[in-house]
């Protein structure tokens, strides 16, 4: 297709801006579907190779280049995106639906990754070994991987990409990243700053698609090392699936269901506010988002009580108005989907005590008013599934044991969280649950760049991102045996 003036260059390959040879791609602002955010052409099959063939090429020169001087470009992506924090913040919100706050505080925390990361380039990348050989120095070396397949959600577009971006190139390896066809603006805002920072031609590239479009084309190119993908368990699996018989290392965040667990002697506001955050900010559209309330007798009235008034009473509008607190769900057909989950939690007979149905605060947006179900069957639908919305459930157990069982009787294990003054049954807790990342006394969400990210079961691959751990996946060791020659 012929691309419009206002149609931008979206694809980024060998380190130039284009367009794709596919089907246009618009995305509209899920608060104002009318009003569109970004238009741009979408890539085929052929510019995915194209983008595969930059980052080969690109590949030996960028593994040979010092990591310090890569970190001093993921340093100069940080001071750039850090002076846009406004502005990406603001195009976020328009693109995702996030609050201005929490669009601009996304932002900010891509930057605090890049910075991490930048630094990390300069840390030890082996260990030195006693050899049993009295004249063999050895030593093993983590070294880059090559070709790196990125594909990103659209529930955080410029977190989670930079958390699997930075490593990947701090560490010498090159990428194409596939972000998600709902917020190309994002990934291009992301791409634009490292670009700008520094990297080298084809060391990052972006390609936008929908996934029957181009989906294969992107899993299926024999140059890929290593694959990153965060989103939902049954598209990761599928995609662990196309690429494993391949020998390609894969990293898979998924889903989760993510469990609070409010004892009796629990502060009871600070269980409140935290639970209400770990439902509703970012409107529920999180992997660790708290999904499901496992409160005990004695603190279960006043709680439900408490929680189902204060998700009553959240601002939901505008994303960029003054005062929003939760913006529109992303899509239309997330919208269904939610509204799909109401559906099912009626027909299950849960009391329904906030919400429970579509808002419409502002224009035609794809609104969710906050939602508090009490007396919820673990078994039920509502109690096992993830409904990536705003919506938690309150499940009755009569004890901590009880609690333990229920938090870890779903598929998922990404959080979970306690709220007790009891140091011992906290520690029981956090030594019986199922989950990757455990709380007390706060919201299952939330993150440190500096520390392990990432779930159980069927809630990832059994890998980790960020911290560490990243190294581990985005390297491989090289092990070395040297021996001068003899009487050399
Ligand atoms: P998906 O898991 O389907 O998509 C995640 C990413 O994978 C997107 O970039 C998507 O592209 C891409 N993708 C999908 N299929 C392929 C393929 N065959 N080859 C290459 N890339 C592919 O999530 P959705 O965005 O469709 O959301 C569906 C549900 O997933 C949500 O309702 C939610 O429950 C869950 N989810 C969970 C997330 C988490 O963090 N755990 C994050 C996002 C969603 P595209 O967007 O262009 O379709």
């Amino acid at each position: 297709m012929t691309a419009t003036a206002t149609t931008v260059r979206g694809l980024l390959i060998g380190g130039e801006w284009r367009h794709g040879e596919g089907e246009p791609l618009e995305r509209f602002n899920p608060a104002r579907p009318s009003e569109s955010v970004v238009r741009l052409v979408a890539a085929t099959a052929d510019d995915v190779r194209a983008a595969y063939d930059a980052a080969a090429e690109a590949a030996p020169g960028w593994r040979r280049t010092p990591g310090p001087a890569r970190g001093e470009i993921l340093f100069r992506a940080a001071a750039l995106l850090a002076a846009r924090a406004d502005a990406v913040g603001e195009e976020l919100s328009r693109e995702e639906g996030k609050t201005l706050p929490e669009g601009r505080g996304e932002v900010l925390r891509a930057v605090q990754i890049l910075r991490w990361f930048a630094g990390e380039a300069s840390q030890p990348v082996g260990d030195v070994l006693p050899s049993a050989n009295a004249t063999t120095f050895l030593w093993s070396e983590r070294v880059p991987l090559g070709v790196v397949t990125v594909i990103t959600p659209w529930n955080f577009p410029v977190a989670i990409p930079v958390w699997k971006l930075a490593p990947a190139l701090a560490f010498g390896n090159t990428v194409v990243w596939k972000p998600s066809e709902l917020t190309p603006l994002c990934a291009i805002r992301v791409a634009e700053v490292l670009s700008e920072a520094g990297l080298p031609p084809g060391v990052l590239n972006v390609v936008h698609g929908l996934p029957a479009a181009i989906g294969d084309a992107v899993t299926g190119d024999e140059r890929i090392r290593a694959l990153t993908f965060t989103g939902s368990t049954a598209t990761g699996r599928a995609i662990q699936q196309a690429v494993v018989g391949r020998g390609v290392k894969t990293q898979l965040e998924l889903g989760g269901k993510n469990p609070v667990i409010v004892l009796d002697d629990a502060d009871l506001d600070q269980a409140v506010e935290q639970t209400l955050r770990g439902a509703m900010w970012s409107t529920g559209q999180k992997c660790t988002a708290t999904s499901r309330a496992l409160v005990l007798p004695g603190i279960r009235a006043a709680f439900s009580e408490r929680l189902a008034e204060r998700a009553a009473a959240l601002r939901v509008g505008d994303p960029l108005a003054e005062g929003t607190q939760i913006g529109p769900v992303v899509s239309q057909p997330q919208q269904q989907k939610v509204l799909g989950y109401l559906d099912v939690a009626a027909d299950e007979g849960h009391a329904l005590l906030a919400g429970g149905r579509a808002a419409q605060p502002a224009g035609d947006g794809w609104f969710v008013s906050p939602t508090v179900y009490g007396d919820v069957d673990p078994a039920s639908r509502l109690g096992q599934e993830e409904v990536f919305g705003p919506v938690v459930g309150i499940i009755p157990v009569d004890s901590l044991e009880e609690a333990v069982t229920v938090a870890n009787g779903t598929p998922y294990g990404l959080s979970a969280s306690i709220f007790t003054r009891d140091i011992a049954r906290a520690f029981a807790f956090v030594r019986e649950v199922e989950a990757g990342m455990v709380h007390v006394n706060s919201e299952t969400a939330g993150a440190e760049p500096q520390a392990p990210f990432g779930g159980t079961k069927s809630s990832s691959s059994g890998s980790r991102e960020q911290g560490k751990a990243a190294v581990a996946f985005f390297t491989e060791s090289k092990t070395v045996y040297l021996d001068m020659p003899a009487g050399g």
